[in-house]
């Protein structure tokens, strides 16, 4: 087993890394900008060393900045989080020439999977059903308009190496397709450095399910069942729960077996997350994450396995701790990200926190890197905390949610937290009749 893990982020996720580190005996070193000298998984690590000036890019993505902080603290293993390198195989290959292990898939899967085309390809070729849409990446906006046409208006214009919902243009009518290539185009080149685009079928009003796996990289790989995002803003998550209150009974476990089966076959190994639009009764890929996602602990809490520390177990050649046999569901599970924005405008608010109370009590847990006193940097990602709540059953869970809201204090900046109250008085959201378009209406901000 490691002995010391580099835990490469910041915030919330650098903490919860930490944790399971710390759990199974294993040292820790946090890395951090100028910005975050006084962070919170600065001050709980073991060790810390500085990789730079505050912008992320001379920071938290300079891979040679991180590469010698392991050096000169010698760690055998860097976790990776989410966000920043995590799904960056050079990176995970740059590590693994060093001698130092890379916590999560081998690089030719993260490329596999990064790469949106290849693995709605890949997918297919798994027999996994996917949106229909266009074989490759899209030449010339002939091409969109021939394929376009073919799969049906609406459709939806996406990069290649998309992630965090940009890049993406959705397409009502054939006149509209050539702005909307190009726009598609320019913004996937500004944010990722690659410009080629592909058009799928838009769905008007699916479910966003995930699965979570975890394989071991000699052909077993569990699943841990489905997760329903559905709430979403800008394409982006804002809450997320488990098990879906969409799904009929044996859906998710049908769809889970499907995907863990197709991904041993690749020996896949670590975390990873299989992401559906789910429409009428149907499911349809539309990517895998290659990584631990932002909202892992809901299924932490309905399973109770610590998906960090399995992740760190396989990495370091070792079996997983359980088989599928061995996957138990129990209750139900949400979470809530508590970003620091604007509650109108949903800009971002960083700032001082002059009071932070966390919630506590049975089921409630919350992940967060904040304290009174503490500096949000203007810098980064605005999700200050994840507040995730276990009960019996989805009736019980939004009773204890409401319960754990109330007693939340985040003072000097502006929250998502009046968001959530809100939400909790909505029949709809209680009801968990809505679609991933729903969100957006009830807020105005689309037709
Ligand atoms: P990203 O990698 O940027 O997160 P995804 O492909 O995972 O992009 O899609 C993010 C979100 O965008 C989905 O959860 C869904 O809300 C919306 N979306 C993506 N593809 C479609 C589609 N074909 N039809 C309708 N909505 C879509």
């Amino acid at each position: 087993m490691f002995k010391k893990v580099l835990i490469a982020n910041r915030g919330e996720i650098a903490l919860r890394v930490h944790r399971s580190c710390q759990e199974m005996g294993i040292e820790t070193v946090a890395v951090h900008s100028l910005a975050d000298s006084d962070a919170m998984h600065v001050r709980l690590a073991d060790e810390s060393v500085c990789i730079g000036p505050p912008p992320a890019a001379d920071s938290y993505l300079n891979t040679y900045a991180i590469l010698s902080a392991c050096q000169v603290s010698s760690a055998d293993a860097v976790h990776p989080g989410y966000g920043f390198l995590s799904e960056n195989a050079s990176f995970a290959e740059i590590l693994e020439e060093h001698g130092i292990s890379f916590i999560g898939p081998t690089a030719e899967h993260i490329r596999l999977m990064g790469d949106k085309i290849a693995a709605r390809t890949t997918a297919k070729d798994l027999g996994i059903p996917v949106v229909p849409g266009s074989p490759g990446a899209l030449q010339d906006i002939a091409e969109a308009r021939v394929l376009a046409e073919e799969i049906g208006y609406p459709v939806i214009v996406k990069a290649a190496a998309g992630g965090g919902g940009r890049g993406m243009q959705v397409v009502q009518e054939a006149g509209d397709l050539e702005q909307a290539f190009s726009l598609a185009r320019a913004e996937a080149g500004a944010a990722f450095g690659d410009s080629s685009v592909y058009v799928e079928k838009y769905l008007p009003a699916p479910r966003h399910i995930e699965i979570q796996v975890m394989g071991d990289g000699r052909g077993k790989v569990l699943h841990l069942g489905e997760r329903d995002c559905s709430i979403q803003r800008r394409h982006q998550k804002l809450f997320e729960e488990a098990p879906s209150p969409a799904l009929k009974s044996g859906e998710g476990t049908r769809l889970g077996e499907l995907v863990a089966e197709a991904l041993g076959r690749l020996c896949y190994r670590g975390a990873g997350t299989v992401e559906f639009l789910y429409q009428d009764g149907e499911f349809y890929f539309i990517e895998m994450n290659t990584r631990l996602q932002v909202e892992h602990p809901v299924t932490e809490m309905i399973t109770g396995i610590d998906l960090v520390r399995e992740q760190i177990r396989v990495a370091a050649g070792e079996e997983l701790s359980l088989s599928q046999d061995d996957v138990r569901f129990k209750g139900h599970a949400v979470e809530c990200r508590i970003n620091a924005e604007d509650p109108d405008s949903f800009a971002p608010s960083p700032g001082l926190v002059e009071r932070f109370h966390a919630p506590g009590g049975l089921g409630v847990r919350v992940d967060s890197g904040l304290y009174s006193g503490f500096r949000i940097p203007p810098y980064y990602d605005s999700l200050i905390a994840k507040l995730i709540v276990y009960g019996d059953d989805r009736d019980h869970c939004m009773l204890r949610l409401k319960r754990a809201l109330s007693e939340m204090v985040v003072e000097g900046v502006d929250t998502s937290i009046p968001l959530f109250q809100r939400l909790l008085g909505e029949d709809v959201f209680l009801s968990g009749g809505y679609d991933i378009h729903w969100l957006e209406r009830y807020l105005g901000l689309k037709e």
